[in-house]
């Protein structure tokens, strides 16, 4: 710790949805010599780091990893496939949303930007009516976030694909998955999108510093002739190595140690089981949220996201100062509120490398905290998400 003068006991507790906290597995694998990036040793961790992304992106298509945030990773997903004064649709589902259309246009591209009410995922109606209105097909491209980080809304990924086909539009996908991959249920082949748009530091349990791209063949085969400039984000440029294990500037080495280890993690565990224990996270934390009086921000429970929950804080009072209060007196950050709900909810992430008894760490801290904060509010939210995590395994998957 750098900037406190006396120094916690204890870990802090990092439950802001990304950067998640990085299991000491991972920090110990990032903590290996850097190696000569074009020698053979590199070409093995580069052909392991990207088969194992293919098989969480559940694709058999390309994927390309960039020294880069998730930010990057949205760049590139726009200028490899799109030409300037193309006009792509794109879901407003919250901050995150709202960035991504600010990017698209900064680069030249027209956005028309489904109006939301950061309470809701992309509708999949909305989105077919507009498509089968676009009988020109000016569309080039849908663009939508899986998980909303700055609302807690999981949006139907697979649904808005069925929607996209019912429209017989020819535009492409793609999916902002930062949030959500390695934590929420994500198939790039099975719901047909284009190019998934990905990030080191959440469900993926690393620092900062990895981004990534899955692209189907028609993304490619749009790339050819898509006109954006780029250079760094050249999918082609990074195409023509990676099969060899290579990449065409210098990789972040000591990241991708920390990948191959998060990747053999995830593995271990399977798939399936990191979905299961995110989603019954969510369901203790949302028990606890509705046994404490409070309102999550997320309206449908259809959406309801298993890596974090927004928690709105009555009128009248202050998520951020409730946030400090936390911060100070537990050693815990929890996310705030952005741009729109700035001041008006915090969030809980309860994603990545975590398990009950962080969980309830963590809840025994926002309980503690709202009390000091004189947030109005019931006690008896831990043990409502206690008495749901001591269930027995069989009794687990019945809804809430
Ligand atoms: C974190 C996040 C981003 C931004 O990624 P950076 O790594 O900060 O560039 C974009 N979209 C979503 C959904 C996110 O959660």
């Amino acid at each position: 710790m750098l900037t406190l003068d006396s120094h916690p006991s204890g870990r802090h507790f990092l439950q802001i949805p990304g950067p998640t906290n990085v299991p000491d597995r991972v920090l110990r694998a990032i903590d290996n010599v850097t190696i000569d990036h074009r020698g053979p040793e590199f070409a093995v961790l580069g052909k392991a780091v990207l088969a194992g992304m293919k098989k969480v992106f559940k694709t058999q298509a390309d994927v390309v990893i960039y020294p880069a945030s998730g930010t990057g990773a949205w760049e590139a997903a726009l200028v490899n496939t799109l030409s300037p004064g193309d006009l792509v649709l794109m879901a407003e589902t919250g901050h995150f949303a709202s960035l991504w259309k600010k990017m698209a246009n900064k680069l030249g591209l027209k956005v028309e930007f489904l109006p939301g009410d950061w309470r809701h995922g992309a509708d999949p109606a909305q989105i077919e009516v507009r498509l089968a209105d676009d009988k020109e097909h000016q569309i080039k491209a849908v663009c939508v976030v899986h998980n909303e980080t700055s609302t807690g809304v999981t949006s139907p990924i697979g649904q808005i694909r069925q929607a996209i086909d019912r429209s017989g539009h020819s535009a492409l996908f793609m999916v902002d998955t930062i949030s959500s991959l390695a934590s929420i249920d994500y198939r790039h082949d099975e719901w047909g999108v284009d190019v998934t748009v990905a990030g080191s530091q959440k469900g993926l349990m690393l620092p900062p510093g990895l981004s990534f791209n899955a692209i189907s063949a028609k993304a490619r085969a749009a790339s050819k002739t898509a006109a954006l400039p780029r250079s760094y984000w050249d999918w082609e440029e990074m195409l023509a190595v990676n099969p060899t294990g290579y990449f065409p500037y210098t990789p972040a080495t000591n990241l991708l140690y920390g990948l191959h280890e998060a990747l053999a993690m995830l593995f271990e565990e399977g798939l399936d089981n990191v979905f299961a224990r995110h989603h019954r996270h969510g369901e203790a934390t949302r028990r606890a949220v509705r046994a404490w009086g409070l309102e999550i921000l997320c309206l449908n429970p259809a959406e309801y996201s298993s890596v974090l929950t927004a928690v709105v804080v009555p009128d009248g009072h202050s998520a951020d100062a409730f946030r400090k209060i936390v911060l100070e007196r537990f050693n815990m950050s929890l996310g705030q509120g952005l741009s729109k709900v700035s001041g008006k909810i915090f969030r809980i992430g309860h994603l990545g490398d975590f398990n009950d008894l962080m969980l309830c760490g963590t809840l025994a801290g926002v309980e503690m905290g709202l009390g000091l904060a004189g947030i109005p509010h019931r006690n008896g939210g831990v043990q409502a998400a206690m008495d749901y995590l001591a269930k027995p395994p069989d009794a687990m998957s019945s809804p809430s």
